[in-house]
Order: structure tokens, then sequence, then C-alpha cells
């Protein structure tokens, strides 16, 4: 067995002792290489249960986040989700083995585009990713029963809970860069009712309004 797949049981014993339960989210965390979405530098260290940086200055999330947040999502493999935060796309391909399709926007051309890039060598064919400001949402493909965001806002935004069809459910971690923010779990019942709860306490990099300028 190579050291990678060594570290990966290990990463799922892990997982498994913090609470993550559902075994389909643990299924797809062994089934999607998550070296593949890492820089080469830190290859040797995929499958060890910490953030790492991509380009741009962002970060691929912790797998105890990625798998805990997916989790709280209650897949449905009949659903289509919305992702906001494409990053490395290691989310997105685990989103992939457990909706129908997965509609995911970034703000770095450069991030969409090696993203795609990643999900086409891993034939990964149920991703539709586009270049845009995720804070405005997907309005062609809308309702989603289903919506995770992977970078924290300063406020939930509205064009997002307009967004979530009734009976859905949505994941985003709230507050200010740098400070404290937690994870929400946003509901809207079948009246069209939302409700709010709070879940654990995260740092992500911030949800950020418009494209990026990249040099
Ligand atoms: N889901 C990613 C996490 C990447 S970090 C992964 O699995 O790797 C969060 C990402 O959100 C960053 O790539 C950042 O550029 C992106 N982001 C921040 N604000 C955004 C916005 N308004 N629209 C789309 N993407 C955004």
């Amino acid at each position: 067995m190579n050291e990678n797949a060594a570290q990966k049981i290990r990463l799922l014993m892990e997982l498994r002792r913090m609470g993550i339960t559902d075994t389909a989210v643990l299924s797809a965390i062994e089934r999607v290489p998550r070296e593949a979405f890492v820089p080469p530098t830190f290859r040797d260290r995929a499958y060890e249960n910490i953030a790492l940086p991509i380009s741009s200055g962002q970060t691929i999330s912790q797998p105890y986040i990625v798998a805990y947040m997916t989790q709280m999502l209650h897949p449905d493999p009949r659903a289509k989700v919305l992702e906001i935060g494409t990053g490395s796309g290691y989310q997105a391909a685990i989103l992939s083995k457990l909706f129908r399709r997965v509609y995911s926007i970034e703000r770095y051309r450069s991030l969409h585009l090696k993203a795609l890039e990643i999900f086409e060598k891993l034939k990964i064919s149920n991703i539709t990713s586009k270049l845009g400001d995720g804070y405005k949402g997907w309005v062609e493909q809308a309702p989603f029963s289903h919506i995770i965001v992977t970078a924290a806002a300063e406020d939930v935004p509205a064009p997002l809970v307009d967004q979530l069809g009734d009976n859905g459910t949505m994941i985003i971690p709230v507050g200010p860069d740098q400070g404290d923010q937690t994870i929400l779990r946003i509901t809207k019942d079948h009246h069209g009712m939302i409700a709010e709860e709070e879940l654990i306490p995260v740092r992500f990099v911030p949800l950020v309004q418009g494209l990026a300028v990249e040099t």
C-alpha cells in the first residue's frame, strides 16, 4: 500500500471519530483523490486533516470541514446542488458523488479553469462550473434544494436565500474576515418560511463580491 492510501484510511477513521457517520459522505471522501486538487508541493500531505493553500491566496478546506458541511447538507442523489467558491474543485468533486448535478461558481478565472481541467482528468461529468460572482447565485438554474457556500459571508446573501427552494437547506459560514465565523444551516419550509441554526465555529477565506482582478 502506498503512503497516501494508508494516510487516507487514517483520515477516514479520524473523520468517523469526529462524528462523520454518513456512510455516503465517507465513501465520497474515500473515492475522490484529494491529492489531485492540492498543489504538487503538498501532495504528500493531501490526507492530513488540514486546510492547504491553493493559488490566488485561497485554500482547500480541511477534510473534516468538507465532510461536516456535506453531511449537514443531507445530500440527495436525485437533487442538484449549488456551490459557491469552486476553489480547487475538491468540495465540488465530493458533491458530484452525492448529487445528480453540481453547479459551482468561482470568482478567480485561474482557479475556475484549473478546477475544470481536474474534473476532466478525473472524468467527473456532472459538474457545471462557471466564472462569476457567487453572491448573486445562479438564477437560470434556481431554485436549488441544496446550497453550500465555502467562503465566509459578512451577511447571508439575499439572492441565495431567494434561490433556495421550499424544503431547501443552505450551509454557509458567516462572520467577519479573520474574525469569529460560524457555520449556519438555513432552511426554508414548504411555506417558504426561513429558519436559521448555528452549527460550529470556523475560519474561512472571505466571500468577496464581484469578479477577482487577476494580473
Ligand atoms: N470549495 C473550495 C474552497 C475554496 S476557498 C475547495 O474545495 O477547494 C473559497 C473560494 O471561494 C475561493 O476560491 C474564493 O476565490 C471563492 N470565492 C470567494 N468569494 C466568491 C464569490 N463571490 N463568488 C464565487 N467565488 C468566491
